[in-house]
């Protein structure tokens, strides 16, 4: 098929990777004039790792990344509300802490060496189905405009800000609170544990460890333990942060000695970007000609450390379906099928779980404080809190989990996986 791919991040880059090899003709499209990552760290899940073990990219993504056993988030009152480790599941599973800018380049870089090189400079506006296929409308940064088509496939994996899927909406609800974020090196924390602390559910900050191998991110070359740094904020945050910042670094002090020091070693402000999230959900991924992948599909709040995951688990989905299916509607209702109740099980629990960390609400962390320790004394709950965070489990109920090489579609390949 002439298959359009929009975007090139982690969705529409796995996609091009396995719809290339799938034989097909590809053109891929991109808004910035030079495709690169945004923001700085995420968590590659064993869910993620299957996807990229298809891919043959598992080896490299272990190279540039931290092994990340687990989870350790501890409140000011003394309370350990996360206290999870992927052992707890299964023995040899771990998380994969990489900065963006590592995925990218291992996508990109697999991209540029098998696949058709993006199209730079083309912003989507608009897409229309005509009978011969799918038009895309584009603008350019000089203010131009072009069309390009027909398709026979779209792939939209645009993120989160898609102008595809306005007809498919079904909610689209900004979170209160978002996060700035930066990258520091530290070599008083603990390389192998996301690290998060607390002050009720108003006060949150995260460290999570990226590996010690990135020597082109620090001053001197040299490698040193990198971590990337999360502080939370809600929306109207942000300028009063700025403001006050030499008071926050004082009050980090107290809060978080054993990191107060990396990011007192900051130029400032500057260093850290924010992100804020919306709750996005469609009425189905797909239209006539169309699939939505990645956070164009669905986006939600990062704190259990999905997206990314997700949008890799799309792109294995959709290849999957299409190569099943000679008939491109019912490609589309099967990719739409797999996916869509696995990624509304996450939405869900994102947005529940969420206001426990994020809220002006102290209830809701004396809960978090209360409940979250209690499961973890129960192995079957324990169990399933540490599935949730594998991004294995498919339904509420405990016993509702999958694999993460079933949810990859790798196990249905055998051992020939990764050729
Ligand atoms: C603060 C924060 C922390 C996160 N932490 C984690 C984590 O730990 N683990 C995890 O799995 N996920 C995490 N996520 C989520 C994860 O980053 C996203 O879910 C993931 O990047 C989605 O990938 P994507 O390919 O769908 O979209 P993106 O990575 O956003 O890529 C979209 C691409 O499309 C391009 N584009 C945008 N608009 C257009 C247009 N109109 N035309 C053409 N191209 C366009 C963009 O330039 C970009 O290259 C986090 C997100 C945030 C904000």
């Amino acid at each position: 098929m002439k298959i359009a791919i929009v975007g090139c991040g982690v969705g529409g880059l796995a996609a091009a990777l396995f719809l290339h090899r799938q034989g097909h003709d590809l053109q891929i499209f991109e808004a910035f004039e030079a495709p690169r990552p945004v923001g700085s760290g995420l968590m590659i899940q064993p869910t993620g790792q299957s996807v990229l073990q298809r891919l043959g990219l598992l080896e490299l993504a272990r190279q540039r990344s931290a092994q990340v056993v687990g989870l350790d988030g501890r409140d000011r009152s003394g309370a350990r509300p996360l206290d999870l480790l992927y052992a707890d599941w299964q023995p040899q599973a771990f998380g994969l802490g990489m900065h963006r800018a590592e995925l990218f380049g291992l996508l990109h870089d697999a991209v540029q060496a098998s696949g058709p090189a993006p199209r730079t400079a083309h912003r989507l506006t608009a897409s229309r189905n005509e009978p011969a296929g799918r038009w895309l409308a584009f603008e350019h940064p000089d203010g131009s405009c072009s069309e390009q088509g027909p398709f026979d496939l779209v792939v939209d994996a645009s993120g989160a800000h898609s102008p595809l899927r306005g007809g498919l909406l079904l909610r689209d609800r900004p979170f209160p609170f978002g996060a700035i974020w930066s990258c520091v090196h530290s070599q008083t924390l603990t390389s192998d544990r996301l690290h998060q602390r607390f002050d009720g559910a108003r006060v949150m900050m995260g460290a999570l460890p990226l590996g010690d191998n990135l020597p082109h991110l620090t001053k001197d070359g040299t490698s040193q333990p990198t971590f990337a740094v999360f502080w939370s904020l809600p929306r109207s945050g942000l300028q009063a942060w700025r403001q006050s910042y030499g008071a926050w670094l004082e009050s980090l002090q107290a809060f978080w000695p054993e990191l107060a020091p990396a990011v007192a070693g900051l130029p400032g402000p500057e260093a850290f970007s924010a992100a804020w999230y919306n709750d996005t959900c469609l009425k189905r991924f797909v239209d006539p000609r169309l699939a939505l992948i990645g956070d164009a599909a669905h986006t939600t709040s990062p704190q259990l450390g999905q997206g990314g995951n997700l949008a890799l688990l799309d792109a294995a989905a959709l290849a999957d379906a299409l190569a099943a299916h000679s008939d491109l509607s019912q490609a589309l209702m099967a990719y739409d099928a797999k996916r869509r109740p696995h990624v509304r099980l996450y939405q869900n629990l994102s947005r529940w779980i969420t206001p426990l960390f994020q809220s002006n609400t102290r209830a809701w962390g004396w809960l978090r404080n209360i409940a979250m320790p209690l499961a973890g004394r129960i192995p079957y709950l324990a169990r399933t809190q540490t599935r949730v965070m594998a991004g294995v489990q498919t339904g509420l109920l405990p016993w509702q989990h999958s694999s993460a090489e079933t949810l990859a579609g790798l196990a249905a390949l055998g051992d020939d996986c990764s050729s």
